[in-house]
């Protein structure tokens, strides 16, 4: 396996210590009520997460890489073309790629083929910093692909690649986390970042809920499509997805095969069709 090092010595250590940071955080100062046993997800999402990072670790970063190494070389993309400076790079690279991957999750919510995968990070029944690394190993293989395309067509240098991919991964663990952060705090890094509250609500079992809060490290795309929603308080969230809502339908291997069954509607067990009276227009509570 070829090393790189930017992401085996420094970004890998770097995500295993904000992991545990936040594991403890969420404990200390929790978010959101927990329902179900911390032990139970956090060995089910693991084992769920083994195949992911195996795919990010011998594909999702050598394949782009590797394209973006090529792109360089060929002089190929937006950035390899318009040779702007340093730190003009690195700004254009994190709005370009953040922006693509809020179109890539926005597409995995409404193309119903992808649903089918991402449903699977979806079903959590409670979320927390564990929740970031619950996604189907199906999901990761087809962004292989997305992550490819984007690095090619924007021309993003390979460091630069690493150095944004880490990022990511970061706002990623920061946003599922049930870490209660004061409420002033947030408001502050809701201008910029995508934060678990906001993140929270994205996890709604209602659907016109679980329809926002697409962005993953920077809010103002969801602004910019005004599907941002800040009004619902964490309280009033039930986490999950309607119709996948039993414990013993979520094991291993029912999560490994669910992309592969029928999908059920979005309803309850009862039938009925999670909703909430319209709320106003509020900032995060
Ligand atoms: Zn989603």
């Amino acid at each position: 396996m070829p090393k790189i090092p930017l992401m085996d010595y420094a970004g890998r250590p770097l995500l295993a210590c904000l992991f545990v940071a936040l594991l403890w955080l969420q404990w200390r100062f929790p978010l959101r009520r927990q329902h179900f046993s911390m032990m139970h997800r956090l060995v089910r999402n693991f084992v769920l997460s083994i195949p992911g990072f195996a795919i990010v670790r011998l594909a999702m970063l050598p394949i782009p890489i590797a394209m973006a190494i090529w792109a360089q070389e060929q002089g190929i993309g937006l950035l390899n073309w318009l040779h702007f400076p340093g730190w003009a790079a690195v700004i254009a690279t994190f709005l370009m790629m953040d922006y693509a991957y809020w179109w890539w999750h926005y597409t995995m919510h409404m193309v119903p083929f992808f649903w089918r995968f991402h449903n699977v990070h979806h079903t959590d029944l409670d979320l927390d910093v564990t929740t970031a690394a619950r996604f189907h190993f199906g999901e990761m293989i087809f962004s292989i692909g997305f992550l490819s395309l984007a690095v090619t067509v924007f021309g993003i240098g390979p460091i630069m690649l690493v150095v944004f991919f880490i990022t990511f991964e970061a706002a990623t663990l920061f946003h599922h986390s049930n870490w209660r952060l004061p409420i002033k705090v947030e408001r502050i890094l809701n201008l910029i970042l995508v934060t678990p509250r906001m993140h929270g609500i994205h996890h709604s079992i209602v659907q016109r809920e679980t329809n926002s809060n697409w962005g993953t490290i920077f809010c103002w795309w969801d602004k910019l499509h005004r599907t941002l929603r800040r009004d619902i308080p964490q309280d009033a969230v039930t986490i999950g997805v309607a119709a996948y809502r039993d414990e013993h339908e979520l094991t291993l291997g029912k999560l490994f095969a669910l992309p592969f069954r029928g999908q059920r509607e979005w309803r309850l067990p009862s039938g009925e069709v999670p909703e909430r009276e319209q709320q106003p227009a509020e900032r995060l509570t």
